[in-house]
């Protein structure tokens, strides 16, 4: 695996500890030799994440589509920057980009992009694993709504198991590299 996506809030959170989560997002991906592939702010996680992954040596492309240069403070530092015309692109973008792909908290824009990633596995369209990091609880609600999906039939169990779901980043960064290498061409 070469590379990772990662999606996060463009807000901060209320409490530090999600920035800190984000910088040691950053600096684990950039430790482990993987390109960072994110949304190109410099704002909220997002610019915490990519800071600490240059700070550490690491790649950094940024992908930002033309409308959100200046409401997501474009970051001019990356390796890359590329700005692409719509919020479809971008996210097809990061995909053909990226081998994995990481959600860390965040609002809306995060969820979309997450359950995006994951439905391109479940039809087919990629092999690419997904991980969903369930910081402090954040998202234990979603995990449990997730359950529901399989209990109640509207998801199949194998592809619930392409979302892996953890509480500690390294760990986690750890799960995709060996789910990526189980599933790529030979
Ligand atoms: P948020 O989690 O809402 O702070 O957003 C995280 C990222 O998702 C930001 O870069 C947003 O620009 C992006 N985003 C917000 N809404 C959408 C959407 N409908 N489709 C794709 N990305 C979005």
């Amino acid at each position: 695996m070469r590379s990772i996506c990662v999606f996060c809030g463009s807000s901060p959170g209320n409490r530090p500890e999600y920035v800190g989560l984000a910088r040691d997002a950053g600096r684990l991906i950039a430790e482990r030799q993987l390109t960072l592939i994110y949304g190109g702010g410099k704002v909220g996680l997002m610019g915490a994440l990519a800071d600490a992954a240059l700070a550490a040596g690491g790649r950094v492309i940024g992908i930002i589509p033309q409308m959100l240069l200046e409401r997501e403070v474009a970051h001019r530092g990356l390796t890359d920057l590329r700005i692409v015309s719509t919020l479809s692109e971008r996210k097809f973008m990061m995909g053909v980009l990226s081998d994995a792909f990481l959600s860390l908290p965040g609002g809306i824009g995060t969820l979309d992009e997450l359950f995006e990633a994951w439905s391109w596995a479940q039809l087919g369209l990629h092999k690419k694993p997904s991980g969903l990091l369930n910081f402090q609880g954040y998202y234990d609600h979603l995990v449990q709504f997730l359950d529901l999906t399989l209990s109640e039939g509207f998801q199949r169990p194998e592809h619930r198991a392409a979302l892996q779901v953890g509480t500690e980043v390294g760990p986690l960064l750890d799960q995709l590299i060996a789910a990526s290498q189980s599933t790529a061409p030979k």
